[in-house]
């Protein structure tokens, strides 16, 4: 029980094979409560009533509006009673080249990944500001630190790796204040994200670029963003861990 007593925002988590949902669970398993935040209040609900043991809520939040992201801060602090851990998890990416990229495409795939980072956090510090204590946890990616892979375009790269810088200024600012801020680098993990159009000869490709030779599981990632939320990494900020398989080797 590493989490016993402490209560988490995670974003982007109704997503039922997600990264966030996989988290959220295994908070819950640790003795969190949690706030699941979605697009779709309704999913987050649901998805919210799924994790065991009791008093987690579910809430409509679009992470690229500071309003919502404000008002969805307020109900987690109001129904959890303070917020210890926040994961900024919600991402999405578009398969694009960088002639294909048009305006709304960068700003899609920015506002979402990148935009929502600082919004939900800036949402939140206030309020572990006035605790003296917090952990945040930023999904980026391996997209970040190898320009790209079979999913992500140059967009999603750069949004990604923006999220990086992000984290690092976070933590150095926050550090003062008891607040800790770390970014997860996932590899190629099994999701809805992932999944989908994939053909043998594109896995056989993913595969044969991973030393480990199998795809990630969300577990994994929530494994690692458990020992950033927890007082087992409680001298660990500013960091970047890579859950890849050794894809970077
Ligand atoms: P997913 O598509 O299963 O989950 C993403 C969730 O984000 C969905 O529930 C979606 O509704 C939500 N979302 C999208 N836009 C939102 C918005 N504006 N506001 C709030 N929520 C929004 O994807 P996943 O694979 O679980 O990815 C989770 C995170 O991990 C993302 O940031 C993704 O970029 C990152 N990531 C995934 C992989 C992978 O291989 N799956 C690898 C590296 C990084």
């Amino acid at each position: 029980m590493l989490l016993k007593g402490k209560t988490a925002v995670i974003t982007g988590a109704a997503s039922p094979r997600g990264l966030g949902k996989a988290t959220a669970t295994l908070f819950a398993e640790h003795g969190a409560r949690v706030a699941i935040l979605d697009l779709d209040g309704e999913a987050a609900r649901a998805a919210a009533a799924d994790l065991p043991g009791e008093g987690h809520i579910g809430l409509a939040c679009d992470v690229t509006s500071k309003p919502q992201c404000e008002a969805a801060a307020k109900s987690a602090i109001d129904g959890l009673g303070q917020v210890d851990i926040l994961v900024n998890n919600a991402g999405i990416t578009q398969p694009l080249k960088l002639m294909q990229i048009e305006p709304e495409n960068y700003e899609a795939v920015t506002d979402v990944n990148l935009r929502g980072t600082l919004y939900m956090s800036q949402a939140l510090i206030p309020h572990m500001r006035a605790r003296n204590t917090g952990s945040i946890v930023n999904i980026s990616s391996v997209s970040a630190q190898r320009g790209g892979g079979i999913f992500g375009g140059p967009h999603y790269s750069a949004a990604k790796a923006g999220i990086l810088g992000l984290t690092k200024a976070m933590a150095r600012e926050l550090a003062p204040d008891g607040i800790r801020s770390n970014a997860i680098c996932p590899g190629f993990i099994a999701t809805d994200i992932t999944g989908g159009a994939l053909t043998d000869e594109m896995m056989e490709q993913i595969l044969s670029g991973i030393p480990m030779g199998r795809a990630g599981q969300a577990s994994d990632v929530a494994g690692c963003c458990l020992f950033l939320a927890s007082e087992l990494s409680a001298y660990v900020t500013g960091s970047e861990v890579d859950v890849n398989g050794g894809s970077l080797i």
